[in-house]
């Protein structure tokens, strides 16, 4: 990831969206809109991983469901950079339940539960780059460990 910015967000393609085959097509929808692809990862979420990026949710009672969910799978995490790109993408993601999405986000077009809704994306800029740092930056700080190591 070059440089964090407002101008930086976070969408994720959670484990269904990887298994049902969508990650060409929602990629496809952010940069027919003219958002710049700026990062792009697959991995297997940690349980840690996931604990930090949910911190808000971990005392819900569907957390273990949705740590369940979110492990079954390879996640292909991006940044996606552009204009207001946090709001515009939270706007084309749909709300968080799929029954109350609109027709032609994502969501509305792609899921049906609010357990399965297919992608992530940030809902504000302070998330957005708490988000990246967690997703993205653990990869350099291995990197420097490696090179530590090494010498
Ligand atoms: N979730 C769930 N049941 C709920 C609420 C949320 O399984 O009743 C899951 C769902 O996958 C959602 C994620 O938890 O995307 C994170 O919830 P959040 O409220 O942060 O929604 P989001 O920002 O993803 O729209």
């Amino acid at each position: 990831v070059a440089e964090l910015s407002s101008k930086d967000t976070p969408i994720s393609v959670k484990p269904d969206g990887v298994q049902r085959r969508y990650v060409g097509q929602i990629i496809q929808r952010f940069e027919k809109r003219g958002f710049k692809l700026v990062g792009l990862k697959m991995l297997q979420a940690s349980d840690g991983l996931l604990s930090q990026h949910y911190r808000e949710l971990v005392k819900k009672p569907f957390y273990p469901n949705l740590v369940d969910y979110m492990t079954s799978g390879p996640v292909v995490a991006m940044v996606w950079e552009g204009l207001n790109v946090v709001q515009s993408s939270r706007r084309m993601v749909g709300p968080t339940n799929p029954a109350e999405a609109p027709a032609g986000t994502v969501r509305g077009d792609l899921s049906l539960h609010v357990s399965r809704n297919v992608v992530h994306a940030s809902d504000s800029v302070e998330g957005a780059e708490r988000e990246i740092k967690l997703w993205f930056e653990v990869v350099e700080a291995s990197a420097f460990f490696w090179i530590y190591v090494c010498l």
